[in-house]
């Protein structure tokens, strides 16, 4: 296995992309601009990083052929998205570099696996039960309850999806067989405070670079908006940063992750890990010299990180979701006209179609002079209500 690059990767080499969401399109800029070409693999062909990638196989992430064509013409890879299949990652590990690896992936995009490692790792995590059949809903003590708590598949859920809130065991068998008995996590269902997000890129020789922990509010499990930086105490972003830290040189983690965290009364819990830029690091594309895709090209190339100097400290991110496309009885465009202004910046992901609670876009909201932290998050609702009643 060829998990060590030696020396560095010099543009115009062609950097791998597996996924062409809206993460790799980001990603593809940044390596264009870098002077890189980018080659993305995904099943779409109208997928929005394939439309402007230097080259798009447009396959599924297990056909071989597919992998070796981009083994011959890539000596790395990343990936965008982490459902990929491990088997995928193994296969391309064998001939190039994979980052972030195989392993660190395989952890990460199992809740059973991720959970696990985190409590293994002394992570704060919340209680939770592993379901991997009817007996282990039958052995839970309705004495000791974790209800009311969240049934989640280990597997393939994201944006809130594979999750059902469930009060007793009834409802969590019920659930389960809605799940057709895939494996589970049951989790105790926290009262939130606050949800927080910390992202960090750690390079091939252990350095980091870690942007300011990020307040994020979620509607329906989907991540609407988020407030940079996070409104927590200093001890809370200390203890949330070395956790961060932790987790990834545990994992012995090469490139960008994103780890979310849950506060309630006062006390931080690991929600997840995310191996690969966040929706809620997007701020950064505005607001800093290096943002989180740039930090995944260097490392992907092997290259030492760019310190990422804040030009912007204040900013919300408000996420447009294909339902704003679906306003009042019919399918019609937004207005973004209406909201042109200094500070104000839209990004539209270029997906062939809206779809209620798709990610279409993001608005980025700067904080300019004498503006606060305030301001900025009225500034966002006003821009939300002038998009959806016009
Ligand atoms: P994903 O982001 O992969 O869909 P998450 O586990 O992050 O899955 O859940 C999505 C959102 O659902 C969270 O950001 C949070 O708002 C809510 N949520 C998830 N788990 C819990 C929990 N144990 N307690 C309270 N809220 C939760
Ligand atoms: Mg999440």
């Amino acid at each position: 296995m060829k998990n060590k690059l030696n020396g560095v990767i010099q543009p115009p080499a062609c950097l791998g992309m597996l996924g062409g969401g809206q993460l790799g399109r980001f990603f593809t800029i940044s390596a264009q601009k870098m002077g890189y070409s980018v080659l993305v693999l995904d099943p779409d062909k109208k997928s929005p990083a394939g439309k402007i990638a230097d080259k798009h196989i447009c396959k599924t992430y297990n056909d071989l052929e597919a992998l070796d064509e981009l083994k011959s013409a890539c000596k790395v890879v990343t990936t965008e998205f982490e459902n990929i299949p491990y088997e995928t990652l193994k296969y391309l590990e064998k001939d190039i570099v994979v980052r972030p690896g195989s392993k660190a992936v395989s952890i990460v995009q199992n809740r059973i696996r991720e959970k696990n490692f985190l409590k293994d790792c002394g992570c704060p995590v919340g209680k939770f039960i592993v379901i991997d059949s009817l007996e282990s809903i039958k052995n839970i003590n309705e004495q000791n309850s974790i209800f009311p708590a969240i049934l989640k598949t280990a597997q393939f859920g994201y944006d809130g999806k594979g999750q059902i809130h469930v009060n007793n065991k009834i409802e969590l068998e019920a659930a389960f067989k809605d799940f057709n008995n895939a494996p589970c996590i049951l989790e105790e269902k926290l009262d939130l405070d606050l949800e927080v997000s910390l992202v960090l890129s750690r390079s091939s020789k252990g350095n980091f670079e870690i942007y300011t922990p990020i307040e994020n509010q979620h509607v329906s499990g989907i991540l609407d908006l988020s407030i940079i930086p996070a409104r927590i105490n200093s001890s809370l972003k200390e203890a949330a940063t070395m956790l961060a830290k932790k987790i990834s040189n545990q994992l012995n983690y090469i490139g960008v992750m994103a780890v979310e965290f849950f506060i309630s009364k006062d006390i931080l819990y690991v929600n997840e890990i995310a191996p690969r830029p966040h929706n809620s690091g997007h701020f950064s594309i505005d607001t800093c010299t290096s943002n989180q895709f740039d930090q995944q090209v260097l490392v992907l190339a092997g290259r030492e990180l760019e310190k990422s100097v804040i030009k912007f400290p204040i900013a919300v991110m408000l996420n447009l979701l294909g339902d704003l496309w679906f306003r009042g009885n019919e399918q019609k465009e937004p207005k973004f006209e209406l909201i042109a202004g200094e500070g104000i910046s839209l990004h539209l992901y270029d997906k062939d179609e809206p779809r209620v609670g798709r990610k279409m876009g993001h608005i980025t909201i700067l904080g300019l002079k004498n503006q606060s932290q305030i301001d900025i998050i009225e500034k966002a609702e006003v821009i939300r209500k002038t998009l959806w009643e016009n």
